[in-house]
């Protein structure tokens, strides 16, 4: 006869029923709660993933573009983007430590910011060596944040709620500016890889401000005479090329003067080479001073020869121009024993036109130089107009 189980008890049934149910909740929350965890982790390993390959792509456009403006709003637009931010700016040091906004990306409801510029007359005690060494900046939220009441005032001005401040370096250690992402419309949690994602795009950014520098540098070497610091020839052909263009779309004159020291061979062979080269110095020191625009340009055009181009300049203007060079020179007083006039003087040729359709800059340069060979045939140290066509 099989032995019969005694019938449990209801009560134990219930009771047992309630524990297995307890437990299969509490394993389906440890379930949820794994499962979210997984999905966090993934969610985070993607977002990681695009990030490098947000910084791999900004790094590559960086070593690809010497374009630096291209390549900094690029950089605000993409760490906007990226961040889900409502402002991403570039702000750029001045020499004194006050600063300015250069390069920004908004939210379409938020206010811009652009070329700002800001006093901090406590900036260079308080922050400049921090953020020298790498300080990173993360406020999550700027009402509660331990911030100086100006400070916190001025971030409330531009409707900020949270800010991530990363430094700019150029080198290893030259503080250059600050990368910056601002949160308007709620406070915000900074996560790693937030900061870590500006962090690396401001090393990126430090390295292209390097490169543009050091390119800017050799640009200017190529166009630089190296004796008298003055543009070189290729420099003023460029430049006259391109006033020359721009003249002739909105029909204005442009002046040129070609200059050549007189009798420079005998001066040089009676007070040696190396004194010659420190009078070319001189003078040319009296051009850049007598020639008072940034729009006007005055080049070494060979030995020495010189050339300076007026723009927007009619022939009048352009012969008060010859006059201050030669008195300017005729101040610096060299003496020169072998010329008639007892001092270093200039011959100056003139010439001032409207650029015509079918005319290059070479008609200008032609005319100019007749006119400064006539001042040379004539006696030298004077000025002479080319004739008008
Ligand atoms: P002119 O009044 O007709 O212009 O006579 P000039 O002697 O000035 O002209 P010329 O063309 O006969 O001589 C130019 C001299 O300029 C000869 C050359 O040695 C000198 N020269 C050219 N470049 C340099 C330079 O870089 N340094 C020095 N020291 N001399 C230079
Ligand atoms: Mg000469
Ligand atoms: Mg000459």
């Amino acid at each position: 006869m099989v032995k019969q189980q005694p019938m449990s008890k209801p009560n134990d049934r219930m009771a047992a029923l309630e524990q297995e149910r307890n437990d299969l909740i509490a394993e389906n929350q440890q379930l949820r709660q794994a499962l979210a965890g997984l999905q966090k982790a993934h969610k985070r390993v993607r977002s990681q993933l695009s990030r490098e390959r947000l910084i791999d792509e900004i790094a590559q456009q960086i070593r690809q573009s010497l374009k630096f403006d291209d390549i900094l709003s690029t950089a605000v637009a993409e760490v906007r983007q990226f961040l889900d931010v409502d402002r991403a700016l570039i702000y750029r040091f001045q020499p004194d430590w006050s600063g300015i906004i250069t390069f920004e990306s908004t939210a379409p409801e938020i206010s811009s910011i652009l070329y700002t510029k800001f006093e901090e007359p406590c900036f260079r005690h308080s922050y400049v060596e921090r953020y020298q060494a790498g300080r990173v900046r993360a406020i999550a939220d700027i009402d509660a944040a331990d911030v100086q009441a100006c400070h916190r005032q001025l971030l409330a001005t531009y409707q900020v709620r949270a800010n991530l401040v990363v430094p700019i370096l150029q080198g290893d250690d030259t503080l250059w500016g600050l990368l910056i992402a601002h949160h308007c419309r709620a406070t915000r949690q900074w996560d790693e890889f937030d900061i870590g994602l500006l962090q690396r795009l401001a090393t990126q950014l430090g390295v292209a401000i390097q490169q543009s520098e050091l390119h800017a540098q050799l640009a200017e070497r190529a166009t630089t005479d190296a004796l008298t610091q003055l543009a070189n020839r290729r420099r003023f052909d460029q430049y006259l090329g391109e006033v020359w263009q721009q003249h002739h779309r909105r029909q204005s004159a442009i002046a040129l003067l070609m200059l050549d020291i007189d009798f420079f061979k005998r001066y040089n062979d009676h007070y040696g080479h190396p004194q010659g080269d420190e009078c070319l110095r001189q003078v040319s020191q009296a051009l850049s001073q007598a020639v008072k625009r940034t729009i006007d340009l005055v080049a070494r055009y060979g030995g020495e020869e010189f050339a300076v181009v007026l723009p927007d300049t009619e022939i009048a203007g352009a012969l008060e121009v010859a006059a201050a060079i030669q008195a300017g020179v005729a101040q610096l007083n060299i003496e020169h024993r072998e010329s008639p006039f007892g001092l270093i003087t200039l011959s100056c040729g003139v010439a001032a036109d409207l650029p015509q359709n079918q005319d290059s800059p070479d008609y200008l340069i032609k005319a100019a130089d007749q006119a400064l060979y006539q001042a040379k045939t004539s006696g030298r140290n004077r000025v002479v107009c080319a004739n008008p066509r």
